[in-house]
């Protein structure tokens, strides 16, 4: 019953399936603990018939009081039992399924994170688990556990009157049946309920991206009508959903109850004919109301254990996907970057073909090409942010593939677009270049990346908080913010995406300024967009379509012409024009 494929099919961890376990025999404890007090009661109600009828002698009240109390304790035991192995444990279990979640999501190649966005995966950490909470905690324990216990109950009625325990029992396999059948229905509609769902929230995060083209264009009108026709799609299929889930579960329940109606048909008929006696009929009237009850707490949730499966299969997904593994050691012999025939494919394009060239310690080594040809991809691949699909990057000798991603890049200072600030004081980003760096250190680096003077014109200096993503920065401060992170961190091999291009003339200054200290005696590699400082450069590759076209040192490059010559050409011509 608790086999690796009902751990796979609920997304359970192995403590999971153990606590499930436990909350499923304590289920079972309970149902029948409960069963033994309707057997009390029979008890009871037996002796009193008999004084009634044949004027047997009242039993004395000690016994009778014993028994009761001792059941209230028994009862109550188990029940503070049975709650803790399912509600009590499974607390742990959203820990633990959270915490191995996020541990994964960190160790997982960032390629996963161009196919889920952030909104995604918080989903599933947040909401599926929540949703597994449930059927872990209200469903599985309980449904399990009355599978058990009223399979030991109905040996038991089997044995006393198999008649009666047929006309008792016949509703609850069909309720089941009936239950099980419908879940094609159920789990085609909650499809379709969380595709209607995505719509929207895709449509409201459209319009929270775009409210200025949207604005400047004078589309809200017809945006909001397209939104609102969404939202009207999901409420009615959702309706719809509920309506076709809540109609089987009803049915069931009916059909189950049914069975009262078809006891006391076939009792009453035996009782005429005389062949069992009317105590018996009113034991298995006890029982039956007994073994519906852990049914019916479980059938209200069962749609919900169908619904869950996208969830699990949202969770597993994560679980399955293989993480960046590698070493804990890293020695390389120097620092020099080799593609060696290197392809690479955003799952199934390949955007990189063949790719062969060095970044050598000591030296700048800028990668140029139009636009998409593979600049960035390249960037990402020699830091391993993704692994390469073909070839092998090499760094002083050591196949980075080979290398436990975190402790590869110890050796890395990155200085990308997209500078992440934390929301935290201008120190602390910074120091977030080198764990437990000293204040003067990072004062020291502050200075090195021309950050100083900004620093010091915010309101509390070094301890001003920067708000979320550094909302309160220009972009040249926070890529000043972002050399400082690496100068701080003094790491061998650099890799700098020049994005220098959108800042204005004092601050691109500063910004190559501060970039020229951090760059000397390292390995640089540099997506480079402008002419200038691909001149300043060691070595050149010129990238076109995912394949190196051209590589060699600039003026070699240039009397070789080319791309590479064209390049340059064009952009000192738009400079003029600009000028013009
Ligand atoms: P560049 O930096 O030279 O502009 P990129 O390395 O960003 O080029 O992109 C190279 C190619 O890979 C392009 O065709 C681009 O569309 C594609 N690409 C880039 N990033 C992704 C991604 N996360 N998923 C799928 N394709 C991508």
């Amino acid at each position: 019953m608790f086999s690796k494929e009902f751990q796979h099919k609920y997304a359970l961890t192995d403590q999971g399936v153990q606590n499930t376990k436990k909350g499923t025999l304590w289920t079972v404890v309970v149902n029948l603990v409960v069963m033994g007090g309707m057997g009390i009661l029979y008890l009871l109600m037996r002796s009193f018939m008999d004084t009634l009828t044949d004027g047997a002698p009242l039993p004395g009240a000690v016994l009778p009081v014993l028994l009761v109390v001792l059941f209230v304790l028994l009862s109550f035991l188990t029940h503070l039992q049975q709650y803790k192995a399912t509600y009590g444990l499974v607390y742990d279990e959203v820990r633990d399924t959270r915490l191995t979640l996020a541990e994964r999501l960190r160790k997982l190649p960032l390629g996963y994170f161009g196919r889920r966005d952030l909104a995604d995966l918080t989903e599933t950490i947040m909401g599926d688990v929540n949703r597994m909470e449930h059927v872990w905690s209200h469903v599985l324990g309980y449904l399990y556990g009355a599978y058990i216990s009223t399979a030991i109950i109905a040996v038991c009625l089997v044995v006393y009157d198999w008649r009666l325990a047929i006309a008792c029992l016949w509703g609850v396999p069909v309720a089941f049946g009936l239950l099980f059948g419908s879940r094609k229905i159920a789990a085609r509609s909650s499809e379709t309920t969380k595709a209607a769902a995505l719509q929207v929230s895709d449509g409201i995060q459209e319009a929270l991206e775009n409210v200025r083209e949207i604005r400047a264009t004078n589309q809200e009108e017809r945006y909001l009508a397209g939104l609102n026709d969404k939202i009207d799609r999901h409420e009615k299929i959702t309706i719809r959903g509920e309506l076709t889930n809540g109609l089987f579960i009803n049915a069931a329940s009916v059909i189950m109850r049914l069975g009262v109606a078809t006891t006391i048909l076939v009792g009453a008929s035996r009782i005429l004919a005389g062949q069992i006696d009317f105590m018996l009929l009113f034991l298995f009237l006890l029982v039956i109301t007994r073994i519906y009850a852990p049914f019916d707490q479980s059938l209200a949730l069962i749609a919900e254990m169908f619904l869950s499966q996208v969830s699990a299969d949202r969770i597993r997904e994560i679980y399955e996907t293989p993480i960046a593994e590698g070493a804990e050691t890293f020695n390389p012999q120097g620092h020099d970057i080799v593609f060696d025939h290197v392809t690479f494919s955003y799952g199934q394009k390949e955007v990189l073909h063949d790719v062969s060239f060095t970044a050598r310690e000591g030296e700048v080594t800028a990668l140029v090409g139009p636009s998409g040809s593979g600049k960035s991809t390249c960037a990402r691949l020699a830091a391993r942010l993704w692994d390469v699909t073909g070839g092998a990057i090499r760094v002083g000798g050591v196949d980075i593939a080979t290398v436990d991603p975190e402790v590869l890049l110890t050796d890395y200072s990155m200085v990308f677009q997209d500078v992440v600030l934390f929301d935290d004081t201008v120190m602390e980003n910074i120091r977030l270049g080198k764990r437990g760096a000293t204040d003067e250190a990072v004062l020291a680096a502050a200075r090195a990346a021309n950050c100083e003077e900004f620093i010091q014109r915010l309101p509390q200096g070094y301890n001003t908080p920067i708000g979320e993503n550094g909302a309160r920065l220009s972009g040249g401060e926070r890529q000043r913010i972002s050399i400082a992170r690496a100068l701080l961190k003094d790491a061998p091999i650099v890799l700098l995406d020049e994005a220098t291009a959108s800042l204005d003339v004092e601050n691109e200054t500063k910004v190559q300024g501060a970039l020229s200290r951090l760059l000397r005696g390292k390995t640089v590699l540099v997506i480079a967009h402008r002419m200038r400082t691909v001149a300043g450069a060691d070595r050149i590759v010129v990238l076109e379509n995912g394949r190196v076209a051209q590589q060699g040192s600039p003026v070699a490059l240039m009397e070789q012409g080319g791309l590479y010559r064209r390049m340059v050409e064009l952009q000192n011509e738009s400079a003029r024009w600009q000028l013009g």
